[in-house]
């Protein structure tokens, strides 16, 4: 008789292969004929966009103009404003008919179908630097949250603080509570706030720091901020593509990875609960998954309706959408949110946001 041999390990698939059956598995039955089109857009380069610094000396404005870059935020508002019965304008925020939206944040980015990338910011002569690259995408959650002037605002997981840069851009906020509970990333986000921000912003009674589990947010007892941003840990899908490292489909991640969408809605109710009557909060992640996505919004709803008698209503970001849809390819037929798709012309995202308004 002859025996059937075992192989003594189990064969090695790496983490980002395994992320990628799991996308095939998932996102095919999610996404249906679109998904092969998204799917070569995730494993393709990644497109950037140059958040400017408005504290900054130097002309880069200028410099990527020459190169063939554009602000997407001020094509979009120069398009859609033209018509001056329609807008009204202030120093910080531009109110269309259906949306209003701040000027101060320009975010520059290489045409459709161009895959230039940016050079590395420079520094001017007190030592900021010029531009912070992210993907663009990442800036659409910061405008959704439309911060008016003198407003607070909670920013419950920050770091590394691509976003917490975008808000302190608009110029508008009064207070910023900077949160994320790692104390390591929460330090590289105070250094690079130090490398685009004058010292006088970065005043204990405009900024405020700390490291806490945003899931218990409660505790602390600050409930009455303007606009809370929650930008939940998620399953990253670009990042768990192509990095081996840090890998959230590690095996030895498989828990964690498995309780997301748990502390997802932990951390959107901790926003509810931190926001005033009135108050917007932002939820946003950058995976393509629902379960972590629309299912999340749901249920953190559901729970603060039922348990915390807290109730809130999705706020329609279909205007706010169509402002920047040349730039960024929108995902048909979301019934909760927004998302931006990858595309190989627009390369951005994933970005899935939604913007709640807390009535009670
Ligand atoms: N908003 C950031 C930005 O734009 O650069 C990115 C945030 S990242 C997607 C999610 C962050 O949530 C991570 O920095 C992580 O440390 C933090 N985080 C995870 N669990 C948390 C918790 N329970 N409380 C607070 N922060 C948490």
């Amino acid at each position: 008789r002859v025996k059937t041999k075992w192989a003594a390990t189990r064969p090695k698939v790496s983490s980002h292969e395994l992320a990628l059956q799991n996308f095939d598995a998932t996102y095919s039955m999610q996404f249906g004929e679109l998904w092969p089109s998204v799917r070569v857009s995730l494993l393709s380069e990644q497109k950037y966009g140059a958040l400017i610094n408005n504290f900054s000396g130097d002309d880069t404005v200028t410099q990527l103009q020459s190169l063939g870059c554009r602000d997407f935020v001020a094509s979009s508002l120069d398009m859609e404003s033209g018509d001056a019965a329609q807008s009204i304008s202030d120093d910080t925020c531009i109110h269309l008919s259906k949306v209003s939206i701040s000027p101060n944040l320009r975010c520059f980015v290489f045409p459709k179908g161009d895959t230039s990338r940016f050079k590395a910011a420079r520094q001017d002569s007190y030592g900021c630097l010029s531009y912070y690259l992210m993907d663009a995408a990442s800036v659409l959650p910061v405008l959704a949250l439309n911060v008016q002037k003198g407003q607070s605002v909670l920013d419950l997981c920050a770091a590394p603080g691509g976003k917490t840069l975008a808000l302190l851009q608009t110029q508008t906020i009064r207070f910023l509570w900077v949160n994320d509970w790692s104390v390591s990333r929460m330090s590289r986000l105070q250094r690079t706030l130090l490398s685009y921000l004058p010292d006088q912003l970065c005043s204990e009674d405009k900024l405020h720091f700390t490291c806490f589990d945003g899931r218990k947010w409660q505790e602390l007892g600050e409930n009455t901020f303007d606009k809370v941003l929650v930008d939940v840990p998620c399953t990253t899908d670009r990042h768990s593509l192509v990095e081996e490292s840090n890998n959230i489909f590690s095996r030895s991640r498989t828990k964690e990875r498995q309780n997301l969408p748990l502390c997802q809605t932990q951390l959107l109710l901790s926003g509810l609960q931190a926001v005033r009557k009135g108050g917007e909060v932002v939820y946003s992640t950058c995976t393509l998954s629902q379960l972590q996505n629309q299912c999340v919004v749901e249920q953190a709803m559901k729970v603060a309706e039922q348990e915390l008698g807290i109730y809130s209503e999705v706020v329609d970001l279909q205007p706010f959408t169509s402002l920047f849809k040349d730039t960024f390819n929108f995902a048909p037929d979301m019934n909760v949110g927004v998302m931006v798709l990858p595309h190989l012309t627009a390369n951005f995202g994933p970005m899935y946001f939604c913007k709640l308004r807390r009535l009670t």
